[in-house]
């Protein structure tokens, strides 16, 4: 019997963890990554672009690169996203330079995209990791989206249709954490990142010398 195709892997020197983080707008999905973000410094937060209007708050080169809808057209054009997406009517991109720096270096990167953005990245990347952020309930995700006083009724309105759709693409997702419990759901979190690093293609580069004592 033939044995089964390996995956491709187009990077099979990387060293570390491609995570992509999706969840619908409300599912505390920053604020975990935030929390995962300051105790695991080796993860790397990829800065995306958009030419969404920032928030109160929110600072340019930091939150987002934030840029105007005809300069994000042209920088497309010129393919410099890896992946790029519009998203409750506003275009937001990740940088291909930067991953390709952090691939080249081994660095672990982490992804806050949408699932438009995912299903690209895994066609280029197969061996990403896809993380789903579940709210525990619907009603939790209104609350939490009023809560934050961040958007107009309008917007809110737009970003629960939208919390419809992107739900309906969990099922394309490695792990599924549920953030009912915000501790909780923060080591399930650490252990998804764990599991990462634990895979055979990161263990394998980084170890050259133990492979080739193993005759591997
Ligand atoms: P927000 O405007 O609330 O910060 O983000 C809106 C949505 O856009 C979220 O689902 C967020 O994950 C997604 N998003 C943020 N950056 C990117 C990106 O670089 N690419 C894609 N495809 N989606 C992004």
């Amino acid at each position: 019997m033939a044995s089964p195709k390996p995956k491709a892997n187009l990077s099979p020197a990387y060293q570390g963890s491609m995570l992509m983080i999706v969840a619908p707008s409300g599912a505390g999905k920053s604020s975990l990554v935030n929390a995962l973000l300051q105790e695991d410094t080796a993860l790397k937060l990829s800065l995306s672009t958009t030419t969404r209007a920032p928030r109160p708050g929110e600072v340019d080169g930091k939150d987002y690169r934030f840029i105007k809808r005809a300069e994000f057209i042209a920088e497309r054009d010129q393919g410099l996203f890896l992946e790029h997406a519009e998203v409750h009517g506003n275009f937001y991109g990740t940088s291909k330079a930067w991953i390709e720096t952090q691939m080249k270096t081994g660095r672990d990167v982490v992804l806050e995209i949408d699932w438009q953005g995912a299903q690209q990245i895994r066609q280029i990347i197969p061996e990403v990791q896809w993380i789903f952020i579940f709210p525990p309930s619907f009603e939790a995700l209104e609350e939490r989206l009023r809560k934050r006083g961040q958007d107009d009724e309008a917007t809110i309105e737009r970003r629960l249709a939208a919390a419809h759709l992107e739900l309906q693409h969990a099922h394309e997702a490695d792990f599924i954490v549920i953030n009912d419990d915000f501790e909780r759901a923060l080591i399930d979190l650490r252990q998804v990142v764990a599991a990462s690093r634990l895979r055979s293609g990161p263990i394998m580069a980084r170890n050259p010398a133990l492979l080739k004592r193993l005759g591997v």
